[in-house]
């Protein structure tokens, strides 16, 4: 049996993050991951799944020392926001300059931070990377737990961190409760050229089915998010490239002119995810494992990376204090700072899709008066793009740019 102090179950890109807060502490740390890590890609193309990365994340990113990797990579700025509503008249822009700021944020592609969280792993001394592993029994004792994977191996740690991502096997084997639905919609996802430059700006329109994202790469080039109906979404993909481009510019009222190029496509379906609780004794969860949400706001992998780094600041909080890292007393200000900020993020989210989910007149002319209210207003939108940028609330001492040691 190895013995470590914390074992992450998802090396993803949320689990992975919380490992490079740990690299080179005194802490033994595992973390396992079932799938062969792919970091090679070719030079062409993007990453079909890519994040809108906050400033919080970003110095999350910085602190941990991976940031520059991806910036060495690619990773592309957007300063601008456009949003507006296909069921009506209303418009809000968002620029970072009002803020005095560069940017709102980068688009980074999935691969991009994956190969960078990686690269650090490889270089940490303390850190025993376990891929491909699958866990396949959990025992508990009063003051350990004991983790057997399918390939035979057998660990014991203090802490046993459940980043395994939205069916979590590690929050089911607990028992831990969750509320869940459908959100009846699937993202559809590819990368395209336009005629005209995205102009740095990430574009979102609100159509009846659901909102279609423009987010800026590199090259004239942006990454698509379509959320929309499932049978919708279907036929989006049964589409050759240049219907499916014509039918993207079309939805997108040809805001970018023609699309000239096409990438290959891939669908989501769409889901929300609550657990009951974030801890139990030897356990937390983060990530999309504790949380999952409609991508229409970018942040359920934002929300993740503040799980790792209020985490990461309260696991060594209790090692200062000379206190049991498993112990409730120590998890439960986890999950007491964690839970409610998300809480409200994705109460606001499944608000926004409620909002512009409906086509009832009244509705579609208030979320219009209240959208061209909120652009008029300079210091209301100053607060929406903190919020959204990840720069207000309780952050933890990563995402305010604080190394824990
Ligand atoms: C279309 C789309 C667009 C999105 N855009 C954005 C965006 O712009 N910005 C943003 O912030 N968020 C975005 N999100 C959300 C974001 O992708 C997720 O929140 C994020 O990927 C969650 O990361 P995670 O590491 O918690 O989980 P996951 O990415 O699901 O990773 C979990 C990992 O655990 C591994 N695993 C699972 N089970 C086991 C097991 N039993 N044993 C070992 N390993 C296991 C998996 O292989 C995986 O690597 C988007 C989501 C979608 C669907």
């Amino acid at each position: 049996m190895s013995s470590f102090d914390i074992v992450i179950v998802g090396g993803g890109m949320v689990g992975a993050t919380l490992a490079c807060t740990l690299a080179d502490t005194p802490l033994r740390v595992a973390l396992l991951e079932r799938s062969k890590l792919d970091l090679g890609w070719p030079a062409e193309g993007f990453d079909l799944r890519v994040s809108a990365i906050t400033r919080g994340s970003q110095r999350i990113f910085e602190t941990v020392g991976v940031w520059d990797a991806m910036v060495a990579e690619r990773v592309s700025p957007f300063r601008e926001m456009h949003v507006w509503d296909a069921g009506g008249s209303g418009v809000v822009h968002f620029d970072s300059a009002d803020l005095g700021d560069n940017t709102l944020g980068h688009i980074v592609e999935n691969r991009v931070i994956q190969k960078a969280l990686y690269a650090r792993l490889t270089q940490a001394q303390n850190v025993d990377l376990l891929i491909p592993a699958t866990i396949e029994r959990i025992e508990r004792t009063a003051d350990a737990v004991r983790i057997v994977t399918s390939q035979e191996q057998s660990l014991s740690a203090s802490l046993l961190v459940g980043a395994d991502g939205s069916n979590s096997w590690v929050r089911s084997d607990a028992g831990v409760q969750v509320r869940t639905w459908s959100y009846e919609q699937s993202a559809v996802v590819t990368y395209v050229h336009s005629e005209f430059p995205h102009r740095e700006t990430a574009w979102q329109r609100f159509l009846p089915g659901g909102p279609l994202a423009f987010l800026p790469l590199t090259d004239g080039f942006s990454s698509i998010v379509w959320s929309t109906t499932p049978e919708h979404a279907a036929q989006l993909l049964e589409l050759d490239d240049a219907a499916f481009g014509l039918a993207l510019s079309d939805a997108f009222e040809n805001t970018l002119g023609r699309i000239d190029q096409v990438g290959p496509r891939a669908a989501f379906p769409l889901r929300f995810l609550q657990t009951s609780a974030y801890v139990k004794p030897h356990l937390a969860l983060v990530g999309d494992a504790a949380h999952t949400i409609h991508p229409l706001a970018g942040q359920g992998v934002n929300l993740g990376l503040s799980d790792v780094a209020a985490l990461a600041e309260i696991i060594d909080e209790a090692l200062r204090r000379g206190q049991d890292i498993g112990d409730m007393r120590v998890l439960r200000r986890y999950e007491r700072w964690r839970k409610a900020d998300n809480l409200a993020m994705l109460n606001s989210v499944n608000g926004f899709r409620r909002l512009f989910g409906t086509n009832m007149f009244l509705v579609r002319w208030l979320r219009s008066w209240g959208m061209n209210l909120t652009d008029g207003f300079v210091p209301v939108k100053g607060l929406i793009m903190r919020q959204a940028m990840g720069l207000s609330g309780d952050l933890p001492k990563l995402a305010r740019g604080v190394a824990l040691r």
